[in-house]
């Protein structure tokens, strides 16, 4: 695949990719919640619904170009009001139900948003916030004073709209990273993007066929919900999964037998509960074909317990809020267990040096992203100046970094500013965590630099254990020490171990080490 391939026509509206499936009666979307209440809708409802909602929206007096920022969670309805909103050439704020009023309102002016559509459920917590005064306001699931309800509004539209005929460079998406490492920032993802990035994943990473049920686990609100569960599975016209309820290993591993799942696309952390569940061997997953996995590292220890219970390979995939799968195990490539892979085709990844030259094979660089390539973000939303930081001559650095083999696959060393410096020695954080994440007792862990006279950083390792109740001693420390010295350069152990409850995590669940570095370097001042 060329990079020509992913260039969308001047004029395009991302809608045309699902609306390919327009009158079909095949199912679009499985929804269960946790009373076992279930739902089903085929691409001809769902496409009729979304109609209706666009009318809703033009009728309301909202116009092309046009900020909404859409708050619902796991619903079908969740799809049908993004798809309305794109069709009429609105631009979308992703919003998690997870934001509290202090995100949303830095979303609302920041984003220059005009309208909000939420779930009654989460309604109340927009009541106190000004700046949703003069905002067109629908609601989802009951009649709430000021908003307009949807469902009710729907049934006096027709199903006929036009789509806006917006151009392949004019903005889709206003999508705000996680803010692992500080403030959120806006991305702008336009029509053309998500035309790059139906033409990488879908195929080549999800792998998904026709007739497939995909059930791609992030919640809406995520970017990585707009990669997977919604463009790529209804772009692909197969039939996604939608299951509102808490995690739980157990229920997953029996609604992916019940709903006979072809392609799974989880997080990390949630494979890892998955491997960790007691008799494996009990859960028929013969249907599942694709099992992959990104947002964080991927832990050896789960691609070992996914492939000798089930006989599947969980393959990695590497991207950012800022562009899509950049770097992955591909559909059929040979796993390397602990590599991400390699660069998704049609994008030009790299890893480079301070001067902006590709590395060795074998050398630590930063991962960047050519930018000519058009699964790349536009700009950081009215805010030039990081925009511009963030490149590199021809390059966009991701912040993340990296070496490649020889091979061409890519091994994640963590995040720039993770990257722990211990007596000039270079040690990257994650293959630590592998290593330590690999003993029985060890449930979750991150590992952080702290401060030393010595040797300037030394490695610490925060520990959840799997059992509450163990003996959290000296011995226990040197346990886990020697255990990592085994599977790594024996430098690179933590020299320092604190056993804690819980991590502190981004509301998608990613860890955030900068919280933990800096109480490490508050610490140390403080002696
Ligand atoms: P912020 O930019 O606001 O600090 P964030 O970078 O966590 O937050 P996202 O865009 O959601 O926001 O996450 C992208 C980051 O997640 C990547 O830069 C990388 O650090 C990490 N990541 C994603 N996938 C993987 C993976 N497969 N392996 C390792 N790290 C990954
Ligand atoms: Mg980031």
């Amino acid at each position: 695949m060329k990079r020509e391939d992913l260039l969308a026509p001047v004029q395009y509206n991302v809608i045309e990719e699902i609306e390919k499936y327009t009158g079909q009666q095949r199912t679009a979307l499985y929804w269960e919640d946790e009373a076992g209440n279930t739902k089903e809708i085929t691409y001809d409802q769902l496409l009729s619904n979304v109609n209706k909602i666009g009318n809703v929206f033009k009728h309301a007096g909202l116009n092309q170009g046009d900020v909404v920022l859409i708050m619902i969670p796991r619903l079908i309805e969740a799809y049908e009001v993004y798809l309305a909103a794109l069709k009429i050439g609105l631009v979308v704020i992703p919003s998690s139900e997870m934001l509290r009023p202090k995100d949303i309102i830095y979303r609302l002016t920041h984003g220059e948003v005009r309208a909000v559509v939420s779930f009654a459920p989460f309604i109340s917590q927009f009541d106190h916030i000004d700046e949703m005064k003069n905002l067109h306001k629908f609601i989802i699931g009951a009649n709430y004073d000021g908003w307009v309800n949807i469902e009710e509004a729907m049934s006096e539209e027709t199903n006929l709209l036009q789509a806006a005929a917006t151009r392949q460079d004019d903005m889709a998406f206003l999508s705000y990273t996680s803010g692992t490492t500080g403030l959120p920032k806006g991305v702008v993802h336009t029509h053309g993007w998500a035309y790059a990035h139906l033409r990488t994943t879908a195929p080549n990473w999800l792998g998904i066929q026709d007739g497939d049920v995909v059930w791609a686990t992030a919640a809406p609100g995520w970017q990585k919900w707009i990669w997977s569960p919604f463009l790529s599975v209804l772009g692909s016209g197969a039939a996604g999964l939608v299951y509102t309820g808490k995690f739980d290993p157990e229920t997953y591993l029996h609604l992916l037998k019940k709903y006979q799942v072809n392609v799974l696309c989880c997080t990390p952390t949630e494979y890892r509960i998955m491997a960790k569940v007691n008799e494996l061997e009990k859960f028929d997953l013969s249907s599942l074909r694709n099992a992959v996995s990104a947002g964080e590292p991927l832990n050896r220890e789960v691609i070992e317990t996914f492939q000798r219970y089930f006989n599947i390979n969980v393959r990695d995939g590497y991207g950012q809020t800022e562009n899509t799968l950049l770097v992955g195990i591909m559909n059929g490539m040979e796993l390397r267990p602990g590599s991400m892979g390699k660069p998704t085709p049609g994008n030009r990844v790299e890893i480079i040096d301070d001067e902006g030259q590709p590395c060795e094979p074998g050398v630590v660089g930063e991962i960047a992203v050519h930018v000519d390539t058009p699964a790349l973000f536009k700009a950081y939303f009215k805010d030039p100046e990081r925009t511009s930081m963030q490149f590199r001559g021809e390059y966009y650095i991701t912040g993340d970094r990296a070496k490649k083999d020889e091979d061409g696959y890519f091994w994640f060393e963590g995040r720039a500013d993770d990257i722990i410096i211990s007596s000039g020695y270079t040690i990257g954080p994650f293959e630590v965590e592998d290593a330590l994440i690999k003993h029985p007792l060890v449930r979750e862990c991150a590992v952080v630099a702290s401060p030393d006279e010595i040797r300037g950083n030394v490695v610490k390792a925060f520990v959840i254990l799997r059992e509450e109740s163990r003996d959290k001693n000296e011995e226990l420390v040197t346990v886990l020490q020697e255990h990592v010295k085994q599977l790594t350069a024996p430098y690179k152990y933590p020299r320092k171990i604190e056993f804690v409850q819980e991590l502190p995590k981004t509301p998608s669940g990613k860890i955030r080490r900068v919280e933990l570095r800096k109480k490490e370097q508050e610490n140390s001042s403080l002696l």
